[in-house]
């Protein structure tokens, strides 16, 4: 099954960036100055960059893709020879893009190939469909973005043409289909629509600010992982958010997130840095003082912010920002003890992510080991840790996929990949075996007979990065949170301003069973109400009039519409204090 989900990886792959070199095919024939420079397969689809003449944006993807359809008949293959770095030289003489490639190949030694595929031929590495003209009916450009040639703001900025391909007309319709839904869910308009977090121009970018109504909803996700860790024995910690160089130079971060660092020089000429990660500061927590092995493990949970400075053109909305609010934990035990502690956190996990509705797959990241210089400590010790989280899965009799070269530089993770509304898969909770942090700061507890043992930290958070996560439960509910996240639970809605009294007693009522509750006091008409309290995505509406007045009752609505229900105030109370206490 694995295998088979694999090949067809493969084969989209292959699919995708065939399409890559049509795009660039249909581009040349109707902007015949412009220049090509690379074009691969990603995630879901492919692009190409190109330095145009003249600028070309979205209005022209139509032509472009019209083009693309009418050059395809007579894609019958891909054809490829190896050449000369003369010969490629000569074939892509005037583009300088293309010239700074093969300059590159030819000085690594590697073989330069070109790929002819109707009357279009590019330098490539290969890796295409065998019938173009079959296989590469269902495709859709998509969007046009800026893109600095190589990534580097210092050089030339260049046009890309994003497209997708698949291999099937239902699979591209429902692809499409989906982007048009998440379209519509995106965080970065719901977000600020809903007034859940703001941008600010004298802040800076990738700086979010929290208003009210999200503080609500990260205190919420927030109080309930710390419930959870609470009943599994965690203690709170809080630490500064800046620290000397010593520290990082010792925990290996200093090298290790070199350009990430928000730097700072003090008045008195030494280096800070703000926090890029938690785990050093934690780590001198537990070593203030010896620790008895009675004493262990010590489990440190903090919810802080951490600061990584992203380029700003990889900034977007609450996906990737520059202050990072992680619900951290460090756990410090004994060998003995790993599995133990590493099951106590996947608990946490499993009811956290059940009470959200994500279903849940398990990655196991482990180290490359082609490349060992990307990880601290001894191979032996990485071993050893990534077959404890072999066996972690198998113990729960949980399929596993192994990934190589994703693991921590410091240790092998269980991540967990949630599943949203759309079927998009994001990567959520992690957990993190570390022997080498322990090592660094020689952390160590006093075992049974006396003697010094090295302890080893377990890494563990249950959100991640609250922004980024809480970017993806914005667009898994489509911003119509369940009722106890929302930031405002009930609304209610005075038919006219002579119900204001009752109104302001049902209000009450909920206030002192710790409802989050809003009155509508305009003088509005009450479909206009309802209107607003809908956009607002509130979860319950009470309309109240005179009849409700006089039996001290509330004609409950809800947002998805449908047919209005008069209820007693105490049951409806009890109904959603109940809801709200049982996170349904
Ligand atoms: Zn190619
Ligand atoms: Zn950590």
């Amino acid at each position: 099954m694995k295998q088979h989900a694999s090949n067809e990886k493969n084969y989209l792959q292959r699919l995708r960036h065939s399409a890559a070199h049509l795009l660039a095919a249909a581009v040349l024939q109707l902007y015949p100055d412009a220049k090509p420079t690379i074009g691969p397969a990603i995630d879901d689809g492919f692009y190409y960059d190109f330095d145009f003449p003249e600028p070309v944006g979205e209005a022209e993807l139509a032509a472009i893709e019209q083009k693309m359809h009418a050059l395809l008949s007579r894609w019958k293959e891909f054809s490829h020879r190896e050449v000369s770095p003369k010969e490629a030289r000569a074939q892509f003489a005037r583009n300088a893009y293309k010239l700074e490639l093969i300059d590159e190949l030819d000085q690594q030694k590697e073989a330069i190939t070109l790929y002819t595929s109707g009357a279009f031929t590019d330098l490539c590495r290969g890796g295409h469909v065998e019938k173009p003209s079959e296989e590469l009916q269902h495709f859709k450009l998509l969007s046009v973005a800026g893109a600095y040639w190589r990534g580097s703001e210092k050089n030339s900025m260049l046009t890309r043409i994003y497209g997708t391909a698949f291999s099937s007309k239902k699979e591209l319709d429902e692809y499409l289909q989906m982007k048009e839904e998440a379209k519509k869910r995106d965080h970065k308009v719901l977000g600020p629509q809903l007034d859940l977090f703001t941008f600010s121009e004298l802040v800076g970018s990738g700086l979010p600010l929290w208003t009210p109504k999200g503080m609500v909803i990260r205190s919420e996700l927030d109080n309930f992982v710390w419930q959870l860790r609470q009943e599994k024995g965690y203690q709170r910690v809080e630490i500064p958010h800046i620290t000397k160089k010593d520290l990082y130079e010792t925990s290996g971060h200093w090298d290790k997130f070199k350009d990430e660092l928000f730097r700072i020089v003090t008045r008195e000429g030494h280096e800070f840095a703000m926090k890029p990660m938690n785990c050093p500061h934690h780590t001198q927590i537990f070593a203030r003082k010896p620790h008895s092995y009675r004493e262990m493990p010590q489990r440190y949970a903090n919810t802080t912010m951490v600061y990584r400075d992203e380029q700003s053109g990889e900034l977007a909305g609450l996906s990737r920002v520059r202050s990072i609010t992680q619900d951290d934990a460090h756990v410090f035990c004994r060998p003995s003890q790993i599995k133990e502690e590493m099951f106590k956190i996947w608990d946490i996990i499993d009811t956290f992510y059940s009470a959200v509705g994500f279903d849940l797959d398990l990655r196991i990241s482990l180290s490359d080991p082609a490349e060992p210089k990307k990880y601290l400590g001894k191979r032996d010790d990485w071993l050893v840790a990534e077959a404890t989280l072999r066996e972690m899965a198998d113990e729960r009799g949980v399929e596993a996929q192994e990934v190589e070269g994703e693991a921590a530089f410091y240790g092998p993770k269980l991540d967990f990949m949630a599943r949203d509304a759309l079927g998009r898969e994001w990567q959520v909770a992690t957990i993190q075996l570390d022997m080498n942090m322990p090592e660094r700061f020689d952390l160590y507890c006093i075992n049974e007979s006396g003697e010094k043992e090295r302890v080893v930290m377990i890494h563990a958070a249950i959100m991640g990065a609250i922004e980024r996560y809480l970017s993806i439960l914005i667009e898994h509910y489509a911003g119509a949170f369940p009722v106890w996240l929302s930031p405002v639970q009930v609304k209610i809605l005075p038919i006219s301003d002579k119900f204001l009294e009752y109104a302001h007693s049902v209000e009450k009522t909920l206030q002192e069973q710790g409802v989050r509750v809003e009155l509508d006091e305009r003088s509005e008409r009450l479909s206009a109400k309802i209107r607003d309290a809908q956009l607002e995505k509130t979860p319950y509406m009470l309309v109240v009039g005179e009849k409700e007045q006089a039996d001290n009752s509330v004609a409950v609505r809800t947002r998805e519409g449908g047919a209005q229900e008069v209820l007693a105030l105490d049951s409806f109370v009890e109904q959603v204090v109940r809801e709200i206490s049982e996170r349904a």
